[in-house]
């Protein structure tokens, strides 16, 4: 086999036990155990002021809580999040300007449709996702060299992505696997975007690397297997950047939720979440991709889904058609791994399409978008 392209030269996840009833602190040495937690809304007036809306934010600060103001179309919300005995007695629900105070129900509260009826469109230079327009995400697995990414940005580019992806950082379920090309590979995305405008998606594996990353990066990538790593969840949401969340593979929709809080409730509102399969009894693919997940989510979230049809299946032959019925089923967003030679990808090869392909993808994908309303 002959590769076309120069292929690259070629490193923990931190673990937390949660036992019922009990916080970390108190069981290792019998401190204060964390209070209840406890959220709720509080919906201002219409005609509310700024400096009412204030005054309810200093005063949902002065207990202890803390305020996250969403500012919809129809009326400004305060969701409030903290411990319960403190938002007791608040008589937060007399103060003017506000026209009522009610607890948020769902586990997962700044996340929730309760919270913010209208979608969050997460946008990052020509990229968006959430809006009428479904954002698509293409390119390979894993950055190579300058001449695998800036030929894959601008074919995708041409066939209508709007964001470019590549690993520089990877985290592989081997140790001897290619561990991605680190900082070079950013500046080679940072080359793909001087040349296309694309924005680039990149992941980041720990906590230490987001400062880094997030030098680079349009979207920063959370990898199925930091679903729940509540340190970079927490690092990526003291960012601005906008934060593509992926589902682990055995995790449910709920978990995934409570991962984004972590984020949202962390101070970074632009949050995607993306299904990209989960491990089964099914063997045909390499993970089970279960689109049932899209209007689920839309039902309880205002947070837009993104469908990974790539690591859904794991095979190339499979990703026009699923790509096709993520766009029907009402994903926001689509990543898909493309590669002008896939065959010679250094990781995913048999799930990477190539560039043709991916043209066709959009072709079939756009077709189906018109006919549920959308535009792509
Ligand atoms: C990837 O996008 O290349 C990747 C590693 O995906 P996941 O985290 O979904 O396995
Ligand atoms: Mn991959």
């Amino acid at each position: 086999m002959r590769c076309r392209l120069s292929s690259p030269p070629r490193a923990p996840t931190p673990t937390r036990n949660n036992f019922p009833g009990t916080s970390n602190a108190a069981a290792a040495g019998g401190l204060t155990p964390k209070k209840e937690s406890f959220a709720m809304i509080i919906v201002m007036q219409a005609e509310a002021t700024q400096p009412e809306l204030d005054r309810v934010v200093a005063r949902v600060e002065s207990l202890g809580l803390r305020p996250h103001v969403i500012v919809g179309t129809e009326r400004t919300v305060v969701a409030v999040v903290g411990d319960e005995r403190d938002a007791s007695q608040s008589g937060l629900a007399t103060l003017p300007g506000v026209a009522s105070v009610m607890p948020i129900l769902a586990p997962y509260k700044v996340a929730s449709r309760e919270v913010q009826p209208e979608p969050t469109v997460v946008t990052a230079g020509p990229l968006a996702v959430g809006g009428p327009s479904i954002g698509v995400i293409a390119g390979p697995c894993s950055v190579e060299s300058r001449e695998q990414i800036v030929e894959t940005a601008k074919a995708v580019k041409a066939a209508g992505a709007t964001g470019l992806r590549g690993g520089a950082f990877k985290p592989r379920t081997s140790p001897y696997s290619f561990q991605g090309m680190k900082e070079k590979g950013l500046e080679l995305l940072a080359e793909a975007r001087a040349e296309t405008g694309l924005a680039v998606v990149t992941e980041v594996v720990a906590p230490e690397d987001v400062p880094l990353v997030a030098r680079y990066a349009d979207v920063l990538q959370v990898g199925a297997r930091n679903m729940q790593n509540y340190r970079l969840l927490e690092a990526v949401g003291r960012t601005s950047t906008p934060v593509l969340l992926k589902r682990g593979p055995a995790a449910t929709v709920e978990e995934l939720l409570l991962a984004a809080e972590y984020i949202l409730d962390a101070g970074n509102r632009q949050v995607m979440l993306c299904e990209r399969g989960i491990r089964t009894f099914e063997s045909h693919t390499r993970f089970t991709l279960p689109l049932a997940t899209v209007p689920w989510l839309h039902a309880r979230t205002h947070l837009p889904v993104v469908v990974d049809p790539s690591h859904g299946t794991g095979h190339a032959n499979l990703i026009e058609s699923m790509a096709a019925a993520s766009v029907a089923a009402g994903a926001d967003g689509l990543i898909v791994e493309v590669h002008p030679d896939p065959k010679c990808a250094t990781s995913d090869a048999a799930q990477t399409i190539d560039l043709p392909a991916f043209t066709r993808m959009m072709e079939v994908c756009r077709r189906v978008a018109a006919a549920v309303g959308r535009t792509m």
